[in-house]
């Protein structure tokens, strides 16, 4: 099944809502990563999320959504772009934490109270956008809606969800953002309420088969709402061996010259895709002059 997000947009009204399903994109993360049930969600949920940001800013070329967690999670690091290219990482991917009091994973010991969220946007310019918040419970989609409604002034409701099996494979997955921006009816904003309360776990309704199209329908439900677009979304890295040579290049002429003369090779590995790029030693000596070249320009 493709992982797909749908745009449904209501009439006069600024109300947008973006409904993913991301099943197939958390199971390739899974697999490349390796990672455990607690890892799973956090990171199922943030590749998600960020999905949706892709296709749903039409300004920003890439957007970056981190976590520096104080849970044992240590830093979550997910990425995507307007072709709903997502992609990455969780740096303790083998995190066991028991069940919350639900019998829930619990995710949000995993990131922890008090982490940094923050999220840079790339819109081709000099600087980069950048905001940030203090994580307030570490479930993810209720931070990120803290995000837009105090970084971006936008009123937001989020969820996402990745539902485990208990052997630890993805069953589904999946998620919604909903922009209500100031000036939405008030009368607007309680049905949407009250129908956001109906909704419950999005990736067992995916699990049973329901569409990201039925929870546009579901969470709009008496709203003249209209579905404006669908975008694809996949787990894809855009690394090459160009950028693994610049990574290297960055590590400076010293640290170079010491991994010619003790491996005689340069290895880097995506953190990504764990795809690995080998660099012998013409080339590491090759970088070492261009590092060098860096160095004499700086002081000049
Ligand atoms: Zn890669």
């Amino acid at each position: 099944m493709e992982d797909y997000v749908v745009r449904s947009a209501i009439e006069g009204t600024q109300v947008i809502g973006f409904f993913a399903r991301s099943t197939g994109l958390v199971e390739k993360a899974q697999a490349i990563h390796q990672t455990f049930p607690v890892a799973t969600c956090a990171l199922g949920r943030a590749l998600t999320l960020v999905g949706i940001m892709g296709v749903s800013q039409k300004k920003v070329r890439r957007i970056s959504l981190q976590i520096h967690c104080r849970g044992p999670l240590k830093e979550i690091l997910v990425q995507s772009n307007q072709k709903g290219e997502v992609r990455g990482y969780v740096s303790q991917p083998m995190v066991i934490l028991p069940p919350r009091k639900e019998g829930k994973i619990n995710v949000e010991d995993g990131v922890g109270k008090g982490s940094q969220l923050l999220v840079m946007k790339d819109l081709g310019l000099k600087e980069p956008y950048l905001g940030s918040v203090e994580v307030q419970r570490g479930g993810i989609a209720y931070d990120l809606a803290y995000y837009f409604n105090r970084s971006e002034q936008l009123p937001s409701a989020c969820s996402a969800g990745v539902y485990v099996a208990e052997g630890g494979e993805v069953l589904s997955a999946g998620g919604f953002i909903i922009h209500t921006p100031f000036g939405t009816p008030e009368e607007v904003i309680t049905t949407l309420e009250q129908n956001l309360s109906r909704v419950g776990e999005v990736s067992k309704r995916l699990f049973q088969g329901e569409t990201p199209e039925d929870l546009a329908e579901e969470v709009f439900a008496s709203l003249p709402a209209r579905v404006t677009g669908r975008e694809s979304l996949q787990y894809h890295c855009y690394c090459s061996s160009d950028r693994a040579r610049r990574a290297l290049i960055l590590l400076g002429k010293e640290e170079l010259t010491k991994l010619l003369e003790e491996q005689g090779q340069g290895e880097v590995t995506c953190p990504f895709c764990n795809q690995k790029y080998l660099f012998d030693r013409r080339q590491l000596q090759e970088m070492i002059v261009s590092a060098q070249d860096k160095s004499r320009r700086f002081k000049s």
